[in-house]
């Protein structure tokens, strides 16, 4: 008899604490459920689950709830009363998003795994799930992520494997306390430099994705495990320069002449600069030479130097046969290209 435990429970009184009701085929919640309000941890995975009802919503003290394996459309509405819910399981079900207002109701959220749904989009309002510390969406459809998301400012796990992301927000960096990044199996192309600042990343999984080539501060994440496998990484084909003069607009030698007034702090231009809004949105596209160090707008050159990563941190964990890693180098003039120490390639075109 499916209801045999919750009848033992009730008669154990309405003190009970934890309930498991696990595949039993259950269609609705066991009647009687609401009476229990001191249940802190229900566990109903592997059932036939698609809504809950009202009065769920006694369940005040609940901290803990496995609705994984159901047949759920929709992030129920009913959990946004479920104040002091930490953990929430909604894995294995066929859930395509999530209310905004959902994520208002709930604020003390720790860990929300949605593994193995239907999501392709999450509302920006994820941000008010302030207390997130485990987000799990891997095997979904999402193409996007939120740049709100990445004001969650106690998030230290975040899961997006096996997704159909094509980029991650620049705003990424904002998550101070992320120390596990999985992006395993997608279709990202290129790498926000605001990855490469994030200081409590340890571990990063971009196997299986489009990358051909790394910011050139990749390394100095402080990784403790990086996979990369199966990504279209650029290889040593070393390409040699064209010997011509760089031509140079009148634009950029003025730049580059006002970067390097700027730089050896010409405080009258410094003050004429403050005074002219162009002027300063112009400079602040400015890069800076990885040779010679000065900056420059345009006129550069993208070359690929191979990192090994493994020899800089033995201990750390890659994938197998891991080669060395191709970082993104700019450089500002062909004189610099033809200066440079041993191991810059240009970048061949296919
Ligand atoms: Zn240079």
């Amino acid at each position: 008899m499916p209801e045999w435990p919750l009848l033992r429970a009730l008669r154990g009184g309405h003190g009970t604490r934890s309930l498991s009701l696990t595949a039993r085929r259950l269609h609705n919640l066991p009647w009687g459920l609401a009476k229990m309000k001191a249940l802190e941890c229900l566990n109903l995975r592997d059932n036939r689950l698609c809504r809950l009802t009202p009065d769920m919503e006694a369940l005040r003290r609940l901290k803990v709830l496995n609705l994984g394996n159901n047949i759920f459309e929709e992030v129920p509405e009913q959990l946004t009363c479920l104040k002091s819910l930490q953990k929430l399981h909604l894995f294995g079900n066929k859930i395509t998003t999530m209310s905004p207002l959902m994520c208002g109701g709930l604020q003390n959220l720790v860990l929300l795994n949605l593994n193995n749904n239907l999501f392709s989009y999450l509302p920006p309002e994820i941000h008010r799930l302030e207390n997130l510390e485990c987000l799990s969406l891997n095997n979904n459809q999402l193409r996007s992520i939120p740049k709100e998301l990445c004001s969650l400012q106690k998030l230290r796990e975040l899961h997006l494997s096996h997704n159909s992301l094509t980029a991650l927000p620049e705003e990424i960096e904002h998550l101070a306390e992320l120390q596990i990044l999985r992006l395993s199996r997608n279709q990202i192309e290129e790498l926000p430099e605001g990855l490469c600042k994030m200081a409590s990343l340890r571990v990063l999984d971009l196997a299986g994705n489009k990358i051909q080539i790394f910011p050139a501060a990749i390394q100095n994440l402080e990784l403790v495990e990086l996979y990369c496998e199966g990504n279209p990484l650029l290889q040593k084909h070393p390409v040699n320069a064209i010997q011509e003069e760089d031509v140079l607009t009148l634009k950029e030698i003025t730049a580059r002449f006002i970067l390097a007034q700027l730089k050896s702090n010409n405080l009258s231009l410094l003050r004429a600069i403050k005074q002219n809004a162009e002027a300063q949105d112009i400079l602040s596209q400015q890069e800076e030479c990885a040779q010679c160090g000065c900056g420059f707008l345009n006129m550069w050159l993208e070359c690929v130097q191979f990192v090994d990563v493994k020899q800089v941190k033995q201990r750390m964990m890659t994938s197998r046969n891991m080669h060395p890693l191709p970082v993104r180098i700019l450089l500002c003039s062909y004189k610099c290209f033809n200066r440079h120490d041993e191991g810059l390639f240009g970048i061949a075109v296919a």
